[in-house]
């Protein structure tokens, strides 16, 4: 591992900036006096993997690269050869400032394949354990760091008010105080802030932690009938509660920067707003880290999207934003920022204000003593331990609605030993549908996208080796009452999607799903695992199910859900979202007046351990 202490240069010279001993401060300072205004707004701009090479790096003295999905990197070693190869473009420019690589860690290291993949946010957000999310957090770092990566675009603090925005999934509740307790994915992420750790600073504990991001500010999950980028509608004093108040744990917990929401306020956009970013988040509540664009979001200040470039660069830098994510096209943006400076229309002190925040961050995490990826990280990426941690908290996320119909005994927990049971639905058998969106590629996909265990597959290592494990993905009727089921499960639900092609304003799980219950519950006692990113159309067919558990986006680790259904551990996740009866009562939140919901916000039943029961 390079340790990169040349604070001495080859002719001798001393670079305080470059000297660990020297004070954050003063090494800022330092910096910032020998930097031109080019090599300024270099460290301001943002570019895609896809476009970067070292050379763009050298040449424009590019100070972040984002590598989005799909990465397409078959190994952990492919992608820290990858991110040392732009760092060396960086170093070698004439100050030697490092690059910050940063990618959407935001369920696990998701882009990677072979990592551990854990439940998205709304099925942590069922857990009700901060402690859980924390060591998620944790084990997400140095999966992240295993490839050579320290920056992630995580948490998503968003607070959805409606379950038809497509990124509804990313958000943990519609609650707010339960998504700021869930903030504690930072320290799990960045490192505990010491207690005598100046208060508000951002903090990164080292080489393997990250950088984190809490997005998108503020007010993305409060847009009109849930419409992803739209427009938040509510007052100061609903924005502060409901959709800010994740922000201040966020800070205090340490969080290195903060992610602007591409949606409005008040039919302002947030990229453009100088009252929220520096008059709020700056200023008032102190925020030291820097403050990112969405990628391409200053493009879209104006609509349609860049009708006056020079317009939309100005607001954005006006406004608070320091690094701009991914500008179309960053020389455009670069030739356009060079020009407002030149002109006076942009101060060079807000200027000087990004890159100090920005080199404040990169010198934090450490990256001018360690800027080349730690080879000996890269055995954590996918291990052991991370699985079983997400094996837990798939156990924890999950949410049983219903058990047992009419006066029928409970069905759950289901005997691991019977005659034959039928696994059936399209969610059954699909690592790709078990992750959702941001997996792998940026939609997720369907199939055998990345290492993991199926339910099915669950199923059969949990069952008796004598009991017989018959699959049909969408069984008929014939086939059903000729086979003499003891039972089936049924895994059905939405396929993978993510922000803006997300959205549904229906509600409905994909085809075959509700032909599919309704067959199998018709002919053999069933239990219906639903596989959603949020709450879906369930009301109709409730009455024929046996049995219901909401499993959300689990992720990888498949057998967590079949250590609960078959009773090695107990049911005990809440609902942390309202799940509705019919979309026409959205959007519909606890403590609303005419709060009708099919399951309210905080339902869960629960079921005793097998073991328990054995000893009772
Ligand atoms: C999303 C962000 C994400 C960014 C970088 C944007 O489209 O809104 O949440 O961090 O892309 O991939």
């Amino acid at each position: 591992v390079l340790l990169c202490t040349w604070a001495n240069d080859t002719r001798g010279q001393y670079f305080k900036y470059k000297d660990p001993k020297q004070s954050l401060p003063a090494r800022i300072k330092d910096l910032m006096q020998r930097m031109t205004l080019e090599e300024k707004i270099g460290q301001m701009t943002q570019i895609d993997a896809t476009i970067a090479s070292p050379e763009i790096i050298k040449t424009y003295n590019i100070g972040g690269v984002l590598i989005s999905p799909p990465a397409r990197m078959a190994s952990a070693e492919a992608w820290m050869n990858m991110a040392d190869a732009f760092q060396n473009g960086s170093l070698s420019t004439r100050l030697g400032i490092p690059i910050i690589i940063g990618t959407d860690a935001i369920h696990g290291h998701n882009n990677a394949y072979g990592a551990t993949i854990f439940p998205h946010n709304v099925g942590l957000g069922a857990t009700r354990d901060p402690q859980l999310v924390k060591r998620i957090g944790a084990a997400t770092a140095l999966e992240i760091r295993a490839t050579g990566i320290p920056y992630t675009f995580a948490p998503c603090v968003a607070v959805c008010r409606d379950p038809r925005w497509g990124r509804c999934f990313e958000s943990y509740s519609e609650d707010h105080k339960i998504v700021q307790a869930m903030t504690e994915i930072i320290p799990g992420l960045q490192g505990e802030v010491p207690s005598n750790y100046l208060r508000r600073f951002p903090y990164v504990n080292g080489r393997t932690k990250v950088a984190g991001c809490a997005k998108h500010f503020v007010g993305d999950g409060g847009t009109i009938n849930g419409i992803d980028e739209f427009n938040t509608i509510i007052d100061w004093n609903g924005l502060q509660n409901i959709h800010m108040s994740a922000y201040l744990d966020s800070i205090r917990k340490g969080v290195a920067t903060v992610m602007v929401s591409y949606s409005s306020w008040n039919g302002r956009k947030m990229h453009a707003n100088h009252d929220l970013i520096t008059g709020y988040l700056k200023r008032r509540l102190k925020f030291k880290g820097f403050v990112i664009s969405d990628s391409e979001g200053i493009d879209r200040i104006t609509f349609p999207p860049r009708v006056n470039y020079t317009y939309s660069v100005q607001a954005a830098i006006h406004a608070g934003i320091d690094m701009v994510m991914v500008p179309y096209t960053y020389v455009e943006f670069i030739d356009a920022l060079t020009s407002l400076v030149k002109k006076n229309v942009i101060p060079m002190s807000r200027i000087n204000d990004a890159v100090e925040r920005i080199l404040r961050i990169k010198f934090i995490l450490g990256l001018f003593e360690y800027p080349i990826a730690d080879r000996s990280l890269v055995n954590q990426l996918g291990s052991q331990e991370h699985r079983e941690l997400s094996r837990e908290a798939v156990r924890k996320s999950l949410v049983l609605l219903k058990n047992g119909k009419n006066s029928d005994e409970p069905l759950l927990p289901l005997p691991k030993k019977a005659h034959r049971i039928l696994v059936a639905g399209s969610h059954a058998d699909n690592i790709g549908n078990q992750c959702g969106g941001w997996t792998i590629e940026w939609h997720g996909r369907s199939g055998n996208i990345t290492i993991g265990t199926t339910i099915l597959t669950a199923v059969k290592n949990t069952t008796d080796p004598d009991t017989e494990i018959v699959y049909c993905e969408n069984p008929d009727s014939e086939f059903l009452k000729s086979n003499n089921f003891s039972y089936a499960i049924v895994v059905v639900g939405e396929l993978p999607y993510s922000e803006y092609f997300g959205d549904s304003m229906d509600l409905k799980i994909a085809d075959p799903g509700y032909s599919t219950i309704n067959s199998v519950c018709e002919s053999v006692k069933c239990v219906v695992v639903v596989i959603s990113g949020r709450p879906v159309v369930l009301e109709p067919y409730l009455e024929k199910m046996h049995a219901l558990v909401a499993a959300w986006l689990p992720g990888t680790e498949g057998q967590g859900v079949a250590d609960v259904l078959f009773g090695d551990y107990g049911f005990t996740g809440k609902l942390a979202r309202t799940w509705f009866r019919t979309v026409d009562q959205l959007p519909m939140n606890v403590g609303d007046p005419h709060y009708d919901p099919l399951f309210p916000f905080g339902y869960g039943l629960t079921t005793t351990p097998r073991e328990l029961i054995a000893a009772q």
